[in-house]
């Protein structure tokens, strides 16, 4: 299929994890970047696709559904998006369910740790998380900020959050291969997020990156911000060796971090690729573009 997109970014958050703004307000700010395709992949959930594709409709601007999926390996966690699988599909739904029930019980163990040195509470920390489907440190944070305790989610992980600041739990989230195996299984794309942060900065090892190519593993995700230039280099050395897609992105989350709508971009052909992999459900093509908003409108 040939699709006619130039700005792509294909990673960003909403409300419904742990972005700031809802998916049409993520929408309509992706129209005024001058995007004309985003992708939507919040955290371990897919609730909010349906807006999105009413709004980027709306909006005349592409739409690319997805998730970041919480895996884990023996160096640490490890974020696989996932593109354009059929969200209805069972062993999936099953497994992002119960990656969220977990992300929970651990985010209240994490504030019974807080609680003991600062005055803030689980009441405090669900005020903040609203509507979002799936907990994590970042509506801790809020919560943080909102009690004075902190300035900003980037003090609070500083401080707090971070894994070796004593608050830490971890959360139930399967093996990348389990996890590649049940997105193509469901027709979709897999893509490492943010290789930079698996391993220490090293991003995963031989023996992983082989377990993951064998399994399915689709691309990995090189323009991003915590990827340091010269690893990108080495990443698009892998990504020859496997004959991986290669994806760029912004990983926006509105005011929840500085990352800024755009500031990586997919190349079309790569996003041509993820779409002839994919069999879950497709990528929506506005029937009308969008015109560049006037400063006025
Ligand atoms: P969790 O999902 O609970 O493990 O928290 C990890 C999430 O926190 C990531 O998806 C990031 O979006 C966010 N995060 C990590 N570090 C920071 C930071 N320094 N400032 C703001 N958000 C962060
Ligand atoms: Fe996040
Ligand atoms: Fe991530
Ligand atoms: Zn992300």
């Amino acid at each position: 299929m040939a699709l006619s997109f130039t700005r792509i970014d294909l990673h960003t958050h909403s409300r419904v994890s742990d972005g700031t703004q809802s998916p049409t307000e993520l929408i309509d700010e992706a129209v005024a970047a001058g995007l004309d395709c985003l992708g939507l992949t919040d955290h371990d959930n897919t609730d909010g696709w349906d807006e999105a594709a009413c709004a980027a409709e709306q909006a005349g601007i592409g739409l690319v559904r997805g998730i970041e999926l919480s895996t884990i390996t023996r160096s640490g966690s490890m974020h696989m998006l996932a593109y354009l699988f059929d969200p209805t599909n069972r062993a999936l739904t099953e497994l992002t369910a119960e990656i969220r029930d977990s992300r929970e019980h651990r985010a209240e163990r994490i504030v019974a740790r807080l609680a003991k040195d600062f005055p803030v509470t689980w009441a405090d920390v669900l005020a903040q998380s609203g509507e979002a489907k799936a907990i994590g440190r970042p509506h801790i944070a809020d919560a943080l900020v909102e009690r004075g305790i902190v300035t900003d989610r980037t003090q609070a992980f500083d401080r707090m959050l971070h894994p070796r600041a004593g608050y830490y739990e971890p959360y139930f989230a399967p093996d990348p291969v389990e996890a590649i195996t049940l997105i193509r299984e469901a027709g979709g794309v897999p893509v490492v997020a943010h290789p930079a942060t698996v391993g220490r900065g090293a991003g995963p090892d031989d023996d992983l990156m082989h377990r993951m190519a064998d399994a399915g593993l689709g691309g990995l995700e090189v323009w991003h911000r915590l990827n340091p230039p010269e690893f990108r280099a080495h990443l698009m050395q892998v990504a020859r060796t496997y004959d991986l897609i290669v994806t760029g992105s912004s990983d926006y989350h509105g005011a929840g971090k500085p990352n800024r709508l755009g500031e990586n971009l997919t190349p079309p052909d790569q996003l041509e690729r993820i779409v002839e992999q994919a069999t879950g459900v497709p990528v929506l093509q506005p029937q009308r573009r969008a015109t560049q908003p006037s400063k006025s409108s």
